[in-house]
């Protein structure tokens, strides 16, 4: 049985090959890897499913997918064209070493904050919610993307948080540390989705729609220079940089999110050029 299943997997992995070979109806530019993002084309019209789920396709056959940071290391993709067979794809996606990062001695209302304040933090993590889900239909995606400043890059996706000995949440972003004051651009166009004066954990709090679910978040910001409904093009001067909300110096925290799963933005925006470098990504091969 397991040979004869290991047989059939290496079958459709073969014709998977085989219809790649023959020319998949459908293009994918990206990082196919944990917290990677592909950007997809395929023909007007068409229809997309990702582990069988249906994913939102524009008019023009532009769409996204994205991989979370525990993604499996095979995913199916299926697209139907209008007048056309439907095509399968086993994507391999590739899988990521994180770091672990323990912090210990923080004072205890750092780590674990009262009923008052967690019943804010559920308020504001509701409008984070509500930003992000927002799933607008204009694909403002399509362009590179850009970082937002340049500076130290002082945290890498995916860490693992152990505070006082306890787990938290992994970290979804980047941290890029830069002074005070420093100017922050778009990374890419966006439609501005929320804007918040101070936020318990994030401070100042940006999120920019980029279309179709995909999401930046920018914290901690000194200054916030757009409005809600406000459009922005890449490279815009949106914010500043700032140390609001819980941060122990002025820095960016920005983060990706696509329909709420949270995304590696260096995997975005490439090399930042002139910043120095202080850690980088822990990729198994
Ligand atoms: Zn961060």
């Amino acid at each position: 049985m397991i040979r004869h299943g290991g047989f059939l997997g290496l079958l459709l992995l073969f014709a998977a090959s085989v219809v790649l070979a023959a020319d998949l109806p459908f293009d994918l530019q990206g990082h196919a890897i944990q917290g990677g993002l592909l950007r997809g084309q395929a023909a007007p019209g068409a229809r997309v499913w990702v582990a069988g789920a249906p994913v939102k396709v524009a008019p023009d056959g532009a769409f996204l997918i994205g991989f979370s940071r525990t993604a499996p290391s095979s995913v199916l993709i299926e697209v139907a064209a209008p007048a056309a067979p439907r095509a399968a794809h086993i994507l391999t996606v590739g899988q990521r070493d994180y770091k672990v990062e323990t912090i210990d001695g923080l004072p205890d209302s750092q780590v674990s904050p009262g009923p008052v304040a967690l019943e804010r933090i559920a308020r504001e993590s509701a409008a984070i919610k509500t930003a992000r889900l927002r799933a607008s239909d204009t694909p403002l995606f399509t362009g590179s993307f850009q970082w937002p400043l340049t500076g130290t890059l002082t945290g890498i996706y995916g860490s693992q948080r152990v505070l006082n000995g306890a787990p938290r949440s992994p970290h979804l972003g980047v941290d890029i540390a830069a002074p005070y004051g420093t100017p922050m651009l778009a990374p890419a166009d966006a439609v501005v989705a929320l804007v918040h004066d101070d936020m318990f954990f994030t401070g100042k709090t940006l999120i920019l729609d980029h279309g179709h679910g995909l999401t930046s978040v920018y914290a901690h910001m000194s200054a916030i220079m757009v409005t809600e409904g406000q459009s922005v093009v890449a490279g815009q001067v949106i914010a500043a940089v700032g140390q609001s909300g819980r941060a122990t110096g002025p820095h960016l925290h920005w983060g990706v999110h696509l329909a709420g799963v949270g995304l590696d933005p260096a995997l975005l925006a490439g090399a930042m050029g002139a910043s120095s470098l202080k850690e980088t990504p822990g990729l198994s091969p």
